[in-house]
């Protein structure tokens, strides 16, 4: 293998474990996002119930005034018919008191409907409110528990930055940059074995004469159809090696 792959091929695994990290927190700064949506939605709900009941006690206010003002023109006929001596004028009056009466009843009905209605919302506030209430406090928990997974991550993040900010300086700076570039552009293994002529980055055949090239590793072979670098496994004990290094690298990721 090209003396100069072996740094970025250390290189690359923490890139890998890094991007592993970036897509766990992209993933738990989503969650972050969806509970702060159900609490603003919860709380829109309150809102607009605590609007809808001020309403109805406008309402309740209004209907209250105009049963008043029935109940008052009411005493007000019964003491003028109580002055009056005419037959006519009398039944003209008890005829206007027993319209006004049917117009009392039918506010009476009417304020009796609003005030079961206030009772009604009320108590879907309060529901609303004590759902509010333990959703805020199991919302608590998990925004809790999210924080401090992505601290961790973060920290994680640094020490693998730091471990790879020390491989970057021991790099040949060339091969770095290519690696790079092609790195930004897949956002995966681009420094990748051949295995039995086949490129185990897009698994596609190459030729005997590229196989070679890579054996030789006298200089960087690219992959001529996803551009990847290829490395030969010079031995059994190189690849071993390689090897053990992932499943180290996988096992304590888990
Ligand atoms: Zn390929």
């Amino acid at each position: 293998m090209l003396d100069a792959l072996k740094v970025i091929l250390e290189i690359q695994e923490l890139d890998m474990k890094m991007i592993q990290l970036m897509h766990i927190k992209r993933q738990r700064q989503k969650e972050l996002e969806s509970i702060n949506a159900n609490k603003n939605s919860l709380h829109q709900r309150v809102n607009d119930k605590e609007s809808e009941i001020i309403e109805i006690k406008k309402l309740i206010r209004l209907a209250e005034g105009d049963h008043n003002e029935i109940a008052a023109k009411i005493k007000k006929l019964e003491s003028q018919q109580n002055a009056i001596k005419k037959v006519d004028e009398y039944n003209a009056i008890t005829h206007e008191i027993s319209a006004a009466d049917r117009e009392r009843l039918a506010k009476e009905q009417r304020l009796s409907d609003f005030y079961d209605k206030l009772a009604a919302e009320e108590d879907v506030l309060k529901n609303l409110k004590e759902t509010l209430e333990s959703s805020d406090e199991s919302y608590q928990v998990q925004e809790t528990e999210i924080h401090e997974s992505i601290r961790q991550i973060n920290e994680e993040g640094k020490v693998l930055k730091v471990e790879r900010d020390e491989l970057v300086g021991q790099a040949n700076p060339d091969v770095f940059k290519v690696y790079e570039r092609l790195l930004s552009n897949k956002k995966d293994r681009v420094i990748v074995p051949l295995e039995n002529r086949c490129c185990s980055g897009c698994h596609i055949m190459l030729t005997a004469q590229h196989e070679n090239l890579v054996r030789r590793g006298e200089r960087l072979v690219f992959c001529e159809h996803c551009s990847r670098i290829h490395y030969w496994q010079e031995s059994k004990a190189i690849e071993d090696t390689v090897v053990a290094t992932k499943q180290r690298r996988r096992r304590s990721k888990v």
